[in-house]
C-alpha cells in the first residue's frame, strides 16, 4: 500500500503514539494465561521474542469463499471467474464482491479486490444484467484512505511498481512536515496515488485516474502545493464540473 518513504511517515507516528512494531518476523506460537491456558496470554514471534498480550487479531488478508460453486461448471481461479457483466461461466450465473475476479483498470486484469465500494458497484451490475438489462461493470482499484494517529494517507492503485521502466513516478516528499506525495504514471495516465498527509485532493486526481486522463501537459503540478481543479485545462475541468467523463 505504501513505499519506505510513505510507511516511515506512519511508523513514526504510531511509535509517537506509544505502539510496538516488529517488523520481518510473523506470529509462531500463540500462548495461553499461565494461571488461566483458556485466556490469551502471549504469542511467540519467529524472531524469537516473546510478547505479552491479552488479545490477538489476526489481519492476514481475505480467502474468497467458493464452496458454493466448487465441482460445479462455473470457472474458478482464486475466486469465481466473471466478464464484464459479472456473469461466471455459466450463462444464467452471476457473481460479484469478494467472492469475484472483476476487473482491474489500472492493471488491467481481473483479480480479487476484496472491497465494500467494489462490492457494491458489481452487485448493481450482476443485478441490472440478471433482470435483462445489459449494463458493464467500468472496473475498480485497490483504495484505501485511512488515518494513523493523526496522520491521514490515502493510496490507490499502483503504489511501487516494480518494472521501473514501464512507468514514470513524481514525488514530492518533505520528512520534516510529514508530507508525501507520489504519483505514478504509465504512458500519461495516472495508474498509482500515493498521499501522505495532505489528501485533500485525492478525488481529483482519482477522477484522471479513473477516467484514464492523458496528464501530459500539466503532470508536474500533480504533486505541487497547489494542486487542483484551476491548473486543470479548461475543457477538462468543464467536463469534471458537469459530471460528464
Ligand atoms: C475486518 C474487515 C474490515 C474491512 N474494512 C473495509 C473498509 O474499511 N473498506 C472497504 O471498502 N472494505 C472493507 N472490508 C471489505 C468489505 O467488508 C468487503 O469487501 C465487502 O463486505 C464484500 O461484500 P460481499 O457481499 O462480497 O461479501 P460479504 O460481505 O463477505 O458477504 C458474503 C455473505 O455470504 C455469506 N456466505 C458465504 N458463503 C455462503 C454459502 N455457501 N451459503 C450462504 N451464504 C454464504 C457470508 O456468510 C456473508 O454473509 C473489510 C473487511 C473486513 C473483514
Amino acid at each position: 500500500m505504501l513505499d519506505s518513504n510513505g510507511s516511515e511517515i506512519i511508523e513514526n507516528a504510531v511509535r509517537k503514539g506509544g505502539v510496538s512494531i516488529v517488523t520481518g518476523s510473523s506470529v509462531q506460537r500463540i500462548m495461553g494465561k499461565v494461571e488461566n491456558d483458556q485466556s490469551v496470554g502471549s504469542v511467540f514471534l519467529t524472531n524469537g521474542q516473546q510478547v505479552s498480550c491479552d488479545v490477538v487479531i489476526v489481519a492476514i488478508g481475505v480467502i474468497p469463499r467458493t464452496e458454493l460453486v466448487e465441482g460445479t461448471e462455473v470457472k474458478l481461479n482464486r475466486g469465481i471467474l466473471v466478464n464484464n457483466c459479472m456473469q461466471t461461466s455459466v450463462p444464467d450465473v452471476y457473481a460479484s464482491g469478494d467472492v469475484a475476479e472483476a476487473w482491474d483498470f489500472t492493471l488491467s486484469q481481473n483479480r480479487l479486490l476484496p472491497l465494500w465500494p467494489l462490492a457494491v458497484a458489481q452487485g448493481k451490475v450482476a443485478g441490472y444484467n440478471m433482470a435483462g438489462n445489459k449494463t458493464e461493470y467500468a472496473g475498480g482499484t485497490n483504495m484505501s484512505s485511512l488515518k494513523y494517529f493523526g496522520v491521514p494517507v490515502v493510496s490507490i492503485g499502483i503504489a511501487n511498481p516494480k518494472d521501473q521502466n514501464a512507468f514514470e513516478v513524481l514525488v514530492k516528499h518533505d520528512p520534516e512536515k510529514n508530507l508525501y506525495k507520489k504519483i505514478v504514471l504509465k504512458d500519461n495516465v495516472i495508474a498509482g496515488i500515493t498521499l501522505v498527509n495532505e489528501i485533500e485532493r485525492a478525488g481529483t486526481l482519482f477522477y484522471l485516474m479513473k477516467n484514464h486522463v492523458n496528464v501530459k501537459r500539466f503532470k508536474q503540478e500533480l504533486v505541487s502545493e497547489d494542486f487542483g481543479l484551476a491548473m486543470l485545462p479548461a475543457n477538462l475541468r468543464r467536463i469534471m464540473c458537469s459530471g460528464c467523463a
